[in-house]
C-alpha cells in the first residue's frame, strides 16, 4: 500500500507548531526512513499516518484514500514502538496473540500466524516466556512479531532500535531489513541514527526546523563530493 503525505501540518497548540508542508510519496514496498533532530516531529508524523493524532491541516492518504475516512481496519497498519509495548503479565506467545484475539479470526487462524511469526523471528522455543525473562533484543523481536502476525501491509516503527546496544542495534537492522523485504511491507522507518538512515533506506526524508529539507535515496542525502 502506498502512503502519501500532502501539505501536513501539525500544531499541537498556538506555542507548539510542529510540522509544516510536509509531503512525500512512499510507494508500495519500499523502506522509507524519517530522520531529524530530537523533538523536529518525527513521531507526530508517525502517529498522524496512524491516525493516532489529528492532522491540523493538509491530508494523508492510504491507497489514495483520505486516513480519516477508513476504517482502522482497512489501514492494514501496524506499529512498532520504541519501549516494544509488550505487556509485562503475558507469555511471548500471548503478547504476539493478543492484537490477533481482539479481531475476529479463527482459533486455528490465530496459531497459525502467531507460531509462523514467532518462528519467522526465531522465538520459538522462548515462545512460554515472560518479557522480563527475555535480552532486550529477544523483547524486541516480540514486538517484530506482534507486527509479522498482523498481516498489515504497512508497518510504522518508531526508533525500534534505539534501546538497544551498538552491536545488536546492527543485527537487529538486518533482521528488520530482511523481514520488510521478504513481506514487502511498506516501512516507514523513524530514526535519529544517520547509519541506520543510510544502511536500510530505499528513500529518506530529513525533517528539520519543522521542514521537509530534502528526500531522496541515501547517495543522495550522503554522499556530497
Ligand atoms: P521527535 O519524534 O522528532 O522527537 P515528537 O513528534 O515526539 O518529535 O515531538 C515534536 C514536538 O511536539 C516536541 O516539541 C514535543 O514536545 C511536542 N509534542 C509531542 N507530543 C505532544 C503532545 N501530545 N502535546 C503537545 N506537544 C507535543
Ligand atoms: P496442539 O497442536 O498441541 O494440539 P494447539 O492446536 O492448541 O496445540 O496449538 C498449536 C501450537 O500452537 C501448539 O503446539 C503451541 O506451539 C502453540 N500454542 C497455542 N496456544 C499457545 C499458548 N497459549 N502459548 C504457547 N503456545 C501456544
Amino acid at each position: 500500500m502506498s502512503i502519501s503525505l500532502r501539505n501536513v501540518r501539525k500544531d499541537y497548540d498556538q506555542q507548539t507548531k510542529v510540522l509544516e508542508k510536509v509531503s512525500a510519496e512512499v510507494q508500495t514496498g519500499e523502506f522509507f526512513v524519517i530522520v531529524g533532530p530530537s523533538g523536529c516531529g518525527k513521531s507526530t508524523l508517525l502517529r498522524m499516518i496512524a491516525g493516532l493524532t489529528p492532522i491540523t491541516d493538509g491530508e494523508v492518504r492510504i491507497n489514495d484514500r483520505v486516513v480519516n475516512e477508513l476504517p482502522p481496519k482497512a489501514r492494514k497498519l501496524t506499529m512498532v514502538f520504541q519501549n516494544y509495548a509488550l505487556y509485562p503479565f503475558l507469555s511471548v506467545w500471548d503478547n504476539v496473540a493478543f492484537g490477533l484475539k481482539a479481531r475476529k479470526l479463527s482459533q486455528s487462524d490465530v496459531q497459525n500466524r502467531v507460531n509462523n511469526a514467532l518462528k519467522m523471528v526465531n522465538l520459538t522455543d522462548f515462545k512460554n516466556r515472560k518479557p522480563r525473562e527475555l535480552s532486550g533484543g529477544q523483547r524486541q523481536r516480540v514486538a517484530l512479531a506482534r507486527a509479522v502476525a498482523s498481516d498489515a501491509d504497512i508497518c510504522l516503527m518508531d526508533e525500534p532500535l534505539s534501546n538497544l546496544d551498538a552491536q545488536l542495534r546492527i543485527r537487529m537492522r538486518q533482521e528488520i531489513y530482511n523481514l520488510q523485504r521478504k513481506l514487502g511491507l511498506t516501512l516507514i522507518y523513524v530514526t535519529h541514527d544517520q547509519v541506520e538512515a543510510m544502511t536500510m533506506a530505499d528513500h529518506i526524508m530529513v525533517l528539520n526546523d519543522q521542514h521537509v529539507q530534502q528526500i531522496g535515496t541515501p547517495a543522495e542525502i550522503y554522499q556530497h563530493p
